[in-house]
């Protein structure tokens, strides 16, 4: 990874190499932390936060599942993230916000456990690379199954669920694919190991509902928006396993994998990217880029002054 120079670490900018946990910490051993991954985008103004508040609920949101009490509220952690982007001078970068259980207990009762706080952010291109974005990439539909609603939360981004993510990210690279696609337990279609999926049919675009244990995507909202905007009909339906590999286009969304076109999903060509997912893109990219009317409510910019609406 690209190092930058400081981490925010309950509450202070410490160097990057002493933002150190002890080795007994209850989310080291339990996956009991929440987390969040966020993008700063360069702009005319400068770095500029994508949706920032949204990210900051979701972090809050997913806490208050594990009945985690976060010890800063949702302005110093916005100013944190923004202090973190400055000091550190970089003009984009992804930003990783964790609250984690510390070090002080043991056991599965994770209350006593003290709330740590961290925000890191550094440079990080396209996830899943620029010829991804470009021409698209193959994937793979996983043999685990994205976990149940009633096993693990899956609208809460917490550590430990990512278990499961990783069980089917590592198969579907060492069977020669770049990403899984996860079923849930009743077999329909759920998300990418860490995106939400969308596919377009006769000019329709469907996206698994929020109750087919996915991540409730903040790239998710921006796109069904944006196709809105655009006068294309979103539905949140459930999406058959065929159904992919028979759609006019799919494509996945996510903060680390932006807006990536499938071009191929277990070996039926689904072709190059179509019509519907570039013009998605284009627009996406356009907005991060502050270029954009819908800039202005999206983009929290890092020069202290926020919001371009403001
Ligand atoms: N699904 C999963 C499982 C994820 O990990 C992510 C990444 N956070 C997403 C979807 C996309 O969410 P977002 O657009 O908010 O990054």
């Amino acid at each position: 990874m690209q190092e930058s120079q400081k981490i925010w670490f309950n509450g202070e900018l410490v160097d990057w190499h002493d933002a150190k946990v002890h080795v007994l910490s209850h989310g080291l051993h339990y996956g009991t932390s929440v987390f969040e991954g966020i993008r700063a985008y360069a702009t005319d103004r400068g770095p500029a936060v994508f949706h920032l508040d949204d990210h900051i609920a979701r972090l809050e949101r997913s806490a208050q599942m594990y009945y985690m009490d976060l010890p800063f509220d949702h302005a110093t952690l916005r100013d944190a993230v923004v202090a973190t982007i400055r000091v550190n001078g970089l003009e984009s970068c992804y930003i990783r916000p964790i609250a984690f259980r510390g070090y002080g207990t043991m056991g599965l009762y994770p209350l006593d456990a003290p709330v740590d706080v961290a925000i890191a952010c550094w440079e990080w291109g396209a996830y899943l690379g620029e010829e991804g974005l470009k021409n698209g990439i193959r994937a793979k539909v996983a043999s685990w199954r994205r976990i149940g609603n009633n096993t693990i939360p899956a609208t809460a981004k917490a550590g430990g669920q990512y278990l499961n993510s990783i069980l089917a990210k590592i198969e579907s690279e060492k069977t020669g694919y770049q990403e899984a696609i996860l079923l849930n337990e009743q077999g329909y279609v759920a998300d990418g190991s860490g995106e939400n999926i969308f596919v377009v049919k006769n000019g329709t675009i469907t996206t698994p509902p929020v109750a087919a244990s996915i991540l409730e995507g903040i790239t998710r909202n921006t796109i069904i928006t944006l196709a809105t905007d655009a006068g294309i009909p979103v539905r949140e339906h459930n999406i058959g396993r065929s159904e992919i590999y028979f759609a006019d286009e799919v494509f996945v969304t996510g903060t680390a994998a932006e807006v990536c076109p499938i071009n191929e999903i277990d070996d039926h060509p689904l072709g190059p990217p179509g019509p519907v997912t570039r013009q998605l893109q284009e627009r996406f990219f356009a907005i991060t880029a502050g270029k954009d009317p819908r800039s202005a409510d999206w983009l929290y910019y890092a020069d202290g002054k926020g919001t371009g609406a403001a």
